[in-house]
Order: structure tokens, then C-alpha cells, then sequence
């Protein structure tokens, strides 16, 4: 929701073209080598700059982290990033420059299961009598589906925003901020408000239950693009970490893996990173003219900055306040894709088991031998439960879970699994910044701004939080900010 300054347009032109090359190279140190930092490195470097990386785990990608052991045959899950939708042209644009092709990606089917209130039905079930699901919503509610009532109760705001003026939809973005999608719904200030049980039923099938406190904006931000019918999504062809793998032959002599950032320190003439060496467990010091921190926020909390005050106020508030939703990803791997024979070709089960969403694999489909199903996805307060249990723990109960959708044929099947809560990942502690009521207004304009010699980057810093698309823009624009920046020479 919140409106970039860069266009489109000229992101994709500096994507082909690169930014205009430098008369005044500077050192620039990027911490973190996610999306964000190995596009701005990756434009830096081409513009002339020497660069140099530092990231606190052994490997690049941050949260793009395409799991591929334990599993056989090939197979994988995708921890982190799973699908692009077809409107997020800057990830075309870096996947067409590197060759990388797409498969796509089917979020939903007439097929899909919803097992939910104790019933088991189908998604064109479902959609032709939604009553069969059993929820005592209002008498003028019933017949209709959650979509129906949910396009219904968004539509007023969605088509006043978009006729609206830059100027205007920044004062409706004021106004809106302090709603919840909670009570958006059930004191909707535009439309019909919806009973509690309307919203509950919406919540379950949107998968919105675990994060009804979070805020309507960056929720609706999100809805926005899967009720749009038109618009597709893909996943890319053999793996998400294909994308941050395709920058390596330009950056390999670039990145410092197990360095984690500990301290900044800024100097009236230059910039010091402090890290902290992974593998020998001794302090390191970088110099540069400019630092990019793309870490989350989550993280940059446990960084010294010296002075404290070289940060603004508004920029601390924003570090210790930015939420990262918890979020828990299980794969199950299974000696056939029995699911195909009942009818699953991608698309999804949406329970309200403590799994939640299950997601069947788009690639592969038709094949013999084995597969992985993406057995549970959590987020918000869902995930908790998850996070409470081992890896090993949330292997057995999801298999639990999915035979109570599958039946007991799960169990002679199951290879193995894998588990990743990103909460307890060191490098994010959370999945991606998700905002909370009256944070566009307050955080938001304080998160991407320079503070001295540190720019900052990230999918938190962007227009597109929460996906690749939003680091990329990032990273785009925080190159942007250093090539630009004449004050160093
Ligand atoms: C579960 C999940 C599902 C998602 N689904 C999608 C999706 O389907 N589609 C989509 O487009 N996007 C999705 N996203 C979002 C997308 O993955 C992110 O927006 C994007 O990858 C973030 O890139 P980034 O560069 O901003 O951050 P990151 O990828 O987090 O990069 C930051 C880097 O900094 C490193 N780091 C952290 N702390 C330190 C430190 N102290 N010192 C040095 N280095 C440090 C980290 O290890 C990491 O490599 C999903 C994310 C998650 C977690």
C-alpha cells in the first residue's frame, strides 16, 4: 500500500541497463546477501563501485531456502518463497536476464479439499452450497460463499482507492490504518458489516485466522492479489534458490559468508561494520564509504550502533517495533503422489486442523515415483503450536493431520520430512515484516531512509513487503541512493 518512488518503468530499464556508471567509485559494504543485498551489489558493482558482502549465515538466498535434503529423487520443498504472482515484473525481469523459466503455480482448484467444522468437501462443492459448511452466519448471509462476502465487504474501499489521487489514497491510508482486518470486517466503515461467525468462516477459509490483529492495509495487500481471478502465479522451474544461485558467478569474490554484523559504527568520513566471524568466533572490522543494511529489523536489534544517535528516533521506534510474522513450513516426501489419483494437480486442502493449508506440488504432476507435499503452512498465531514442538515433532503430528485427510494409506507411504519454523531462524526470527494497526502511517515513512552512511534495504523497506518483488525494489533503489551520492569525494 505504501506508494514507491522509484517507477516501475525505470526499475526494469536499470535492471537491463544497469545504473549510470560512476566518476566517484566508493566502498560500499551490504549486509546480508538475501534478494535485496545481491541486487544491490550486483548493480554497484556493474556501476563501478567495489563492494563487499557480508552474511551471517554459510550460504546466500536469505529467505528464499529451497530445501532439498533429506528428500530424494531430486525433490525439494521451498522453505521460504513458494510463488511469484504474474504482476511482480521486477522478478520476471532478473528471471528472464539470468534464463530462468517458470512452471506455474495453481493456489487453488475446483479440487481442492476443505475440511473444515467436521465437514469434507470440495472447493466447486463448496462455492455452489456454502451452507454445507455449516456456519450459523446471519439469515442475509447464508447461500453465500467467504469470497463472495469478502469481495463484497472489500470492494467499496478497493474501487474508492484505486479512482483516488496519489494525494488521496495517502489520506485514505491514514484513515484506514488503525483498522485490524477484524473489525474492518465486522464494522465495515465502507459496506454491510459481516456477523462473527461470517468472519470467522472467512478467516478459515482465507487462512486469515492467525493474523486477524495485523493490519487491514498489509493484509488486504496481500488478499488484493489472490482474489484477483485474472492474474497467475508461477513457482520457478527446479527451485527458488535458482534466483539468489544466478548472481554468484558475478558476486562469488564479493560475499563473505559466517560474518554477522554486530556493530556500525559511522565516522565522519567513513563507515565501520563490525562483524562477528561464525567459524572462528573472532570480531572482524569492515570500512566502507556507504553501508546497505538489508537485514530484517527483527535481527538489527541485537546490532550495536554507535553513536546511537546516528540513527534517528523514528528509525529505532521503527527497528524495535516492525513485527515478523512466525511462520512454520513441513514437507512430507511419499513413495507415490497418491494424491494426483484423487484428484490433486497443485492446488490445495484448506483444514481447520492445526496444519491448516496444505499445498500439492505443481511440478511434476503426471510423473511416477515419489513427491513432496507441502504439508503445512502456518502463519501468525497459527504457527505457534508448531514452534513449541522439534523438527522431528512437527513431522509426526503433520503426517497425523494429513492422514486425517488422506487416510491411513499416509502412513505406509511416508519417505520423510522436513521441518523449518522461521521464528526460530537466527537470521530473521519471523517470516516477512507484516504491519500492525496505525504502523503505515507511523513506521513506514522512517523504515527505507538513509540515517548517515547506512542505507537500508530489505522487503521491509519496500512498497512490496513481504515478497521478493519488495526486496528487489529495494535493493534497486537503495543503489539508486549510493551511485547518486556525490557527498563521499
Ligand atoms: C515462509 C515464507 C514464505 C514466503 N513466500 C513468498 C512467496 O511465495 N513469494 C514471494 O515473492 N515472497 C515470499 N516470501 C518473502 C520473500 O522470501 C522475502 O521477501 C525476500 O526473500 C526477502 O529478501 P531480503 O533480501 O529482504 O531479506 P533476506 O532474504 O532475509 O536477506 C537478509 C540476509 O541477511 C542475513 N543476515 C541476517 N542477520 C544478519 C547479520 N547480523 N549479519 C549479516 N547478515 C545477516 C540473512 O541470513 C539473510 O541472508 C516468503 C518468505 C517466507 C519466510
Amino acid at each position: 500500500m505504501p506508494l514507491g518512488s522509484l517507477k516501475d518503468g525505470e526499475m526494469i530499464r536499470i535492471i537491463r541497463t544497469g545504473l549510470t556508471r560512476t566518476h566517484h567509485p566508493q566502498k560500499v559494504i551490504i549486509v546480508g546477501a538475501g534478494m535485496a543485498g545481491l541486487v544491490a551489489a550486483s548493480l554497484l558493482k556493474d556501476a563501478g563501485h567495489r563492494v563487499e558482502i557480508l552474511e551471517a549465515s554459510g550460504r546466500i538466498g536469505g529467505r528464499i531456502l529451497t530445501i532439498r535434503s533429506p528428500f530424494t529423487d531430486g525433490l525439494y520443498m521451498e522453505a521460504g518463497a513458494m510463488r511469484i504472482p504474474g504482476n511482480h515484473f521486477l522478478v520476471f525481469e532478473y528471471l528472464r536476464k539470468w534464463g530462468l523459466t517458470v512452471t506455474p503455480f495453481q493456489n487453488d482448484t475446483p479440487m481442492d479439499l476443505i475440511c473444515v467444522n467436521g465437514v469434507r468437501i470440495r472447493q466447486w462443492e463448496y462455492q455452489r452450497q456454502p451452507d454445507l459448511l455449516r456456519y450459523p452466519v446471519w439469515p442475509r448471509e447464508r447461500g453465500e460463499s467467504a469470497d463472495t462476502l469478502l469481495r463484497r465487504a472489500l470492494r467499496p474501499f478497493l474501487s474508492l482507492y484505486r479512482r483516488l489521487s496519489p494525494e488521496g489514497k495517502r489520506r485514505l491510508i491514514r484513515e484506514m490504518d488503525g483498522y485490524s482486518m477484524e473489525t474492518y470486517l465486522r464494522h465495515n466503515p465502507w459496506g454491510a458489516a459481516l456477523s462473527p461467525e461470517a468472519v470467522e468462516m472467512i478467516k478459515v477459509i482465507w487462512d486469515l485466522e492467525g493474523l486477524s490483529e495485523n493490519s487491514f492495509l498489509g493484509i488486504l495487500e496481500i488478499l488484493d492479489l489472490f482474489l484477483n481471478p485474472r492474474l497467475h502465479f508461477y513457482e520457478i522451474t527446479g527451485g527458488f534458490d535458482r534466483l539468489p544461485g544466478a548472481f554468484l558467478p558475478q558476486l562469488k569474490e564479493e560475499i563473505r559468508l559466517r560474518q554477522q554484523m554486530v556493530k556500525i559504527r559511522q565516522e565522519p568520513d567513513r563507515v565501520l561494520i563490525y562483524t562477528r566471524n561464525r567459524e572462528t568466533g573472532k570480531l572482524e572490522q569492515y570500512g566502507g564509504d556507504t553501508a546497505i543494511v538489508t537485514i530484517p529489523f527483527s535481527v538489527l536489534r541485537w546490532v550495536d550502533v554507535e553513536p546511537r544517535a546516528s540513527f534517528s528516533h523514528n528509525k529505532w521506534k521503527a527497528i524495535r517495533e516492525l513485527q515478523y510474522i512466525p511462520t512454520v513450513k513441513t514437507g512430507l516426501q511419499f513413495k507415490s503422489r497418491f494424491w494426483e489419483q484423487e484428484g490433486h494437480q497443485g492446488g490445495k486442502a484448506v483444514t481447520d486442523l492445526p496444519i491448516r493449508f496444505v499445498y500439492y506440488p505443481n511440478h511434476g504432476i503426471g510423473s511416477d515415483g515419489p513427491g513432496v507435499v507441502l504439508a503445512s503452512y502456518t502463519w501468525g498465531d497459527d504457527a505457534a503450536p508448531w514452534n513449541s514442538l522439534s523438527a522431528d515433532e512437527r513431522i509426526s503430528r503433520a503426517l497425523e493431520n494429513v492422514a486425517r485427510l488422506h487416510g491411513p494409506r499416509v502412513y505406509r507411504e511416508f519417505v520423510t520430512g522436513s521441518s523449518f519454523s522461521w521464528t526460530r531462524h537466527p537470521w530473521s526470527a519471523g517470516s516477512f515484516s507484516l504491519y500492525e494497526p496505525l504502523q503505515y502511517t507511523e513506521l513506514f515513512p522512517f523504515i527505507p531512509t538513509p540515517e548517515g552512511r547506512v542505507h537500508f534495504a530489505g522487503e521491509h523497506t519496500s512498497s512490496n513487503p513481504g515478497w521478493i518483488e519488495g526486496a528487489i525494489e529495494s535493493g534497486i533503489r537503495a543503489a539508486v541512493e549510493v551511485n547518486g551520492d556525490r557527498r563521499r569525494k
